[in-house]
């Protein structure tokens, strides 16, 4: 059984939880500790003693650190790809993709650290000097989804150790694989015992015990929006710091003076790539009347040809759904977006192959009308749906017309309306001829409305999020 790590030392759960292959549902990659609520609390004590020393420490022992886990997981990624690709079933390219990505969240982190800031102002009393300095917040929390197993702990866990915080890391239990093994990496990076611990287990006990414990001073969390609220909930009672990153209903709009094949390009990329299993996916395609019929063939032409087996397996494009419950809910917003009328233009069937996992034909839905429950609730899975529309200023209100806000693409030729639409949706992240989904790691990550809440993830923002500001007067 693979041990949850608290207070430097790999410690055996209360119980344990085996990972499946979704690819294979025979392969069981390994079991995993769950730990309590107990060991939760021992991991967050451990975060709490340790602090003091980290948060004060040498800058140039932080930086190392995250230098060594940085190199040692750019060293490891086809490794690290393949066992991510393993359990949540993305093609091995993108898990390779994902892994390099963890190790240059590391690397860039490992060079912020020594990029601290501070500024200096004059007083309006005369003899007195302002020192602005920002000092880490304390004990961090980091709750993740299952979507992205080592990207997204990464870009928390960088930052949060980069500002001198101390962490307690509860990823998402479909996903124990890639926590374990960048535990693993971190555990041999040189960090005192304590400074980062990893608890494994469902959200509503160890999750809920990073919520409610008061040493926890700030609390980072990924996942779906109904969870956000629990979490925000819990924090805000006892004034806790919190930073929500939730779901999307990201609208890709494509205007008659798209280039088709650009248009295409992005729309497939964007919303079944990864099996659409992403915040930033694209789920509504809304698309000028001039080059509707056009996209809707091309579309139906394209993902017919898409090859849709083991994420192992070379020439993959799309691999399963993550597990059974997921596939579960795609199934059935297939059958709701009949129901309400829009027309499945291809696929949204369940497939066999060799091995038995949750396959499934992406499913593209021509003729949506934006009221409709496909077009409004996060699905979280490969389906999505075109919306006819007439002028470029209806695509911009039905873009903007949803309750979240995370990413937004236009594809056009025109730089006018490639500039209003930067300029008017309403989303954290705008895209201009390029997939929805796709984003750099040093500029800032997240969104707006109910997609996202506190201060952006990545870059050198995280900085706000990881550190408190403090300001100091001194009479000279
Ligand atoms: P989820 O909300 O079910 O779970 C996320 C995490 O929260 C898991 O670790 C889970 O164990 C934990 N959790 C659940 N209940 C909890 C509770 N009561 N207290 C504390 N923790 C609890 O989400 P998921 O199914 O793992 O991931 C899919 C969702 O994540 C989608 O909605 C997707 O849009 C979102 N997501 C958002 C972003 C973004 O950056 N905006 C990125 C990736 C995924």
């Amino acid at each position: 059984m693979q041990a949850n790590f608290i207070d430097g030392k790999f410690v055996p759960g209360v119980a344990s939880r085996p990972n499946i292959n979704p690819s294979d549902t025979s392969d069981i990659i390994a079991e995993y500790a769950q730990a309590d609520g107990e060991q939760a609390a021992l991991a967050i004590a451990a975060a709490a003693a340790a602090f003091p020393a980290w948060g004060s420490g040498n800058i140039q022992t932080r930086s190392d650190c995250l230098d060594r886990i940085g190199t040692e997981i750019l060293a490891r990624k086809e490794e690290l790809g393949r066992l991510l690709s393993r359990e949540e079933g993305k093609t091995l390219p993108e898990g390779i993709g994902e892994a390099a990505r963890a190790g240059q969240i590391f690397k860039f982190f490992a060079a912020e650290v020594l990029r601290q800031r501070g500024e200096r102002l004059a007083s309006v009393r005369p003899g007195v000097d302002i020192e602005i300095t920002r000092e880490p917040v304390g004990v961090v929390g980091i709750i993740t989804p299952w979507n992205f197993p080592i990207a997204i702990p990464a870009w928390k866990i960088a930052p949060a150790l980069a500002y001198g915080n101390c962490v307690v890391f509860k990823p998402a239990e479909l996903v124990p694989a890639s926590a374990w093994a960048l535990t693993e990496i971190i555990s041999r990076s040189g960090l005192p015992a304590g400074v980062f611990n990893l608890v494994m287990g469902p959200g509503s006990r160890v999750g809920q015990a990073l919520i409610d414990n008061p040493a926890v001073n700030a609390i980072t969390f990924t996942g779906s929006t109904t969870t956000g609220r629990r979490i925000l909930d819990g924090a805000s009672r006892r004034l806790a710091k919190v930073q929500l990153e939730m779901g999307g209903k990201n609208p890709l709009v494509i205007l008659d003076d798209a280039d088709l094949d650009v248009a295409v390009n992005c729309a497939i990329q964007g919303a079944y790539y990864s099996t659409g299993q992403r915040c930033t996916a694209s789920s509504r395609f809304i698309v000028q009347k001039g080059i509707y019929p056009a996209f809707v063939a091309e579309m139906t032409k394209r993902l017919e040809a898409l090859r849709v087996d083991d994420a192992l397996q070379p020439g993959t494009d799309i691999g399963p759904v993550v597990d059974q419950d997921q596939l579960d809910q795609d199934l059935a917003y297939v059958a709701i977006g009949r129901e309400e009328g829009a027309r499945l233009a291809c696929g949204g069937n369940r497939l066999t192959r060799d091995k038995d996992g949750f396959y499934m034909a992406p499913a593209f839905f021509a003729d949506a009308d934006n009221r409709m429950r496909i077009a409004r609730e996060e699905i979280f899975g490969p389906v999505a749906c075109a919306i006819p529309v007439a002028t470029y200023e209806e695509a911009l209100l039905v873009a903007n017309d949803t309750e979240y806000g995370l990413s937004a693409g236009i594809c056009t030729t025109s730089l006018k309306y490639a500039t209003y639409f930067k300029r008017h949706s309403q989303a954290g992240m705008v895209m201009v001829n390029l997939a929805t989904a796709g984003v750099d790691y040093h500029v800032p990550f997240g969104g707006r409305k109910a997609s996202s809440l506190g201060s952006r993830e990545q870059g050198s923002y995280a900085a706000e999020f990881f550190t408190t500001v403090k300001t100091a007067y001194t009479a000279a």
